[in-house]
């Protein structure tokens, strides 16, 4: 084709003229192609030459040449969008910087940090021709048994907001043109995590006002930070699978917000709404219902190809429908320039970029940031004496990448993970940093897996994850463990979770530690030597007295490659431990949920046989100093709502060794028109106090922010009593009061 006569292939052409071009020469079949999103590990010429799909996902390297070249052999050459799921790190290329999960991430309450993460990430992919990731996550996590915890950023919609903003400009970096920035998306929207009894994708029961409430603020905060793609989640809401809820897609997203950007399916969710959910009789009528609420990109489901194409045939869709979603589809490939440059994998690049030492480096700072200290009765940092490492994940280097990782299970070209060599446990980095002898026992096994009777894959062919059978106490395992515990000064236990307790399809009906661990942590408490419990789990489990009562207990989530070194570098006291909790733990599965902003109101505050209070609450997390908070004074106590409340607190460091503070500031509004939140946190500031220092820390908080969602659904503040919270965790909070006066 000679570009000269082409004005799509004419690079000097506005985006729009391109895109009429274009789209004016393509046959239906081509445009509804253009539409879809398919698994590269199934049939590639069928994809590129028969479907004429428009993007491709869980593409090995070799399999983006390949897909790439295919494209030269179509007749309008429509580069492809590869995409993958680069969650924390470029998650499944062998030998890239896999950094802490987004739970963890979400402990360290730094946005740059988290933008940083996420810039790297995006610079890995793209150098391997990636140019979309299905991140970041905005779900609150709201029920622990839930097996995606750990790709959340925690339980509040405005810490997730801030860490999700940064994440956004990171992936996207100074704009589409740049060939290191990819493709950000907000996922998964909206409600996804609001499961019955922790269930994956089953029916969120949210009302709009809960949604708008607090389930939407973080998705806005991205579309109107430019996130340029939105995930559609499985669940239905109201009965209505959010697919094709024309109320969040067409009123809120698309109208209320103006969002601009492009909406992709989960996995399959138009063939869900056939055989699953049965809310189609067939695909023609799915991907009907699906192009007219919206929806860009469908993502696997390969009858959507027939049953679009029928769709029109029977009049039930109108090819002007597919043209606004294939206009979309285009304008990306356009901003991406990739008409221009396919951004094809580079190998130099990889060869320079794929865990440059800068990275590694990033990804060790990350990970000290990201632990998160429960406890310690003075035994940390370590003072000199013999260390028992033991605990079946004390040297399991795969689990401390956690899910999305290597051989987590999403792909198949990683079968045994990323290389070991570049993965610091607990073990390595205890035997790296200790001038003293570090001895290791396993002391416990933790599962072991069973068929599903009901079969090894789902109806669509999905794989369906094996049944957890956790192992009995090792009575032998547990003696040479409680060994190496008497012949040593101090005791690390690394135990938690691992890979086939995390994930889709894989949330747990209790929170325990299973297997032969509570028995481990027992006998070693018995013994009385001073023991350090490291939870190396993916999200908050419910502990046993043994690590309750631990001389330390510090919660790494999986912390990633750098990990290890950065848990010893903390034992050790060679750094400081800074981490709050992103995410309240609950003392006992029963007490779901335990998040800390709940609405005020039941009769009484208990269980009768427990309280409702959380083991550790949201936003706790310790250092090796102490840090006092002072008077908290707010300057002018009477405000307009158009004002902004200031306030101050000083901190004062009164032991002997640093402090990174992470200064809360949370709102009550003291009487609401309709039920609400006793307390919500509305800003942050993280603020380095040094030893015997007082710091005097300034606060803004707008009056705007001070808001409640109405009866009718608007958001609002209501003029009136309000107090300014402010301390190191949601429990631990200083008072002072405002009064917001009406505007007139
Ligand atoms: C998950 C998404 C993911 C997609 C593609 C789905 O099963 O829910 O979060 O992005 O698969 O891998």
């Amino acid at each position: 084709m000679d570009r000269d006569d082409v004005p799509y292939l004419d690079a000097t052409l506005p985006t729009a003229h391109r895109v009429a071009d274009l789209l004016g020469r393509m046959t239906l079949p081509e445009k509804v192609g253009q539409m879809m999103q398919l698994d590269s590990r199934e049939d590639l010429d069928d994809h590129v030459l028969r479907k004429h799909v428009g993007s491709i996902l869980h593409t090995s390297p070799e399999r983006v040449l390949r897909a790439q070249d295919l494209t030269t052999r179509t007749r309008l050459r429509i580069p492809l969008l590869i995409a993958e799921d680069c969650i924390h790190g470029h998650s499944f290329y062998e030998g890239a910087t896999i950094f802490p999960t987004q739970l963890g991430m979400a402990a360290t309450w730094d946005p740059q940090l988290v933008e940083q993460v996420a810039r790297v990430t995006a610079v890995e992919a793209a150098a391997t021709g990636v140019h979309w990731t299905f991140s970041p996550v905005l779900c609150i996590a709201r029920d622990l048994r839930w097996g995606r915890v750990d790709e959340t950023f925690g339980e509040d919609p405005v810490l997730i907001g801030e860490l999700a903003a940064a994440m956004v400009r990171g992936y996207q970096g100074d704009g589409l043109k740049d060939d290191t920035a990819i493709l950000a998306t907000a996922k998964h929207f909206a409600g996804y995590s609001e499961t019955q009894g922790g269930r994956d994708a089953s029916e969120a029961d949210l009302s709009r006002r809960k949604l708008r409430s607090w389930f939407l603020p973080p998705f806005e905060r991205v579309a109107k930070e430019g996130c340029a793609t939105f995930m559609l989640g499985y669940q239905t809401t109201d009965g209505v699978p959010i697919t094709v809820n024309s109320w969040l897609l067409d009123e809120v997203l698309r109208g209320e917000w103006g969002y601009q950007g492009t909406l992709i399916t989960d996995w399959d969710n138009v063939g869900r709404m056939v055989w699953e959910q049965k809310l189609q009789p067939d695909y023609a009528h799915a991907a009907a219902a699906a192009v007219r609420a919206g929806n860009d990109m469908i993502m696997t489901t390969p009858q959507f190809f027939e049953g679009a194409l029928q769709a029109v045939e029977d009049g039930l869709l109108a090819e002007s429908d597919l043209d606004r979603a294939v206009t979309r589809i285009l304008t990306l490939k356009f901003d991406l320039g990739l008409f221009e440059n396919p951004r094809r994998p580079d190998a130099e690049r990889q060869r320079v970029m794929i865990n440059h030492d800068d990275h590694v480096a990033l990804n060790l700072q990350v990970a000290r940031r990201s632990l998160v200290l429960l406890r310690n009765d003075g035994v940390l940092p370590f003072k000199k004496g013999k260390i028992a490492v033991v605990g079946p994940l004390a040297d399991d280097a795969q689990t401390q990448l956690g899910d999305w990782a290597g051989s987590s299970g999403q792909a198949d070209w990683l079968p045994t993970g990323h290389p070991r060599e570049m993965i610091t446990t607990v073990l390595d980095g205890l035997r790296e940093l200790s001038s003293q002898e570090v001895t290791y026992a396993r002391g416990a096994d933790i599962l072991t897996l069973e068929p599903d009777p009901e079969g090894d894959t789902f109806p669509d062919g999905q794989p369906r994850p094996k049944i957890v059978q956790p192992c009995a106490p090792d009575a032998n395992l547990i003696a040479e463990a409680v060994a190496a515990a008497e012949d040593a000064d101090y005791v690390v236990a690394v135990v938690g979770d691992q890979i086939e307790l995390v994930g889709e399809g894989r949330s747990t009906a209790t929170l325990d530690l299973i297997g032969g661990q509570i028995a481990l942590l027992d006998a070693l408490a018995e013994t009385g030597k001073p023991l350090v419990v490291v939870l190396l789990a993916s999200k908050p489990l419910v502990l046993p007295a043994s690590a309750r009562n631990a001389a330390a207990l510090l919660w790494v989530a999986n912390p990633g490659m750098q990990g290890g070194r950065a848990i010893a570098e903390v034992l050790h006291g060679l750094v400081e431990p800074s981490g709050r909790l992103p995410i309240s733990f609950a003392a006992h599965a029963g007490q779901q949920p335990t998040y800390y902003n709940q609405i005020r109101g039941q009769h009484g505050s208990r269980y009768a046989d427990l309280t409702q209070e959380p083991a550790f609450a949201f936003g706790e997390g310790l250092s090796y100093t102490t840090v006092e908070y002072g008077e908290l004074h707010v300057e002018t106590a009477v405000l307009r709502p158009d004002e902004t409340v200031r306030a101050s607190i000083t901190l004062t460091n009164t032991g002997s060794r640093p402090s990174r503070e992470t200064v809360q500031v949370y709102v009550s509004d003291a009487v609401t028109s309709v039920s609400w939140a006793d307390k919500e946190l509305k800003t942050f500031r993280q603020v380095d106090v040094e030893p015997g220092e007082t710091v005097k820390v300034d606060l803004e908080l707008p009056v705007a922010a001070c808001t409640i969602v109405d009866a009718a659904g608007n958001r609002v503040v209501e003029p009136g009593e309000f107090v300014l919270l402010v301390g190191p965790s949601s429990k631990d909070l200083r008072r002072a009061e405002f009064t917001v006066k009406p505007q007139f």
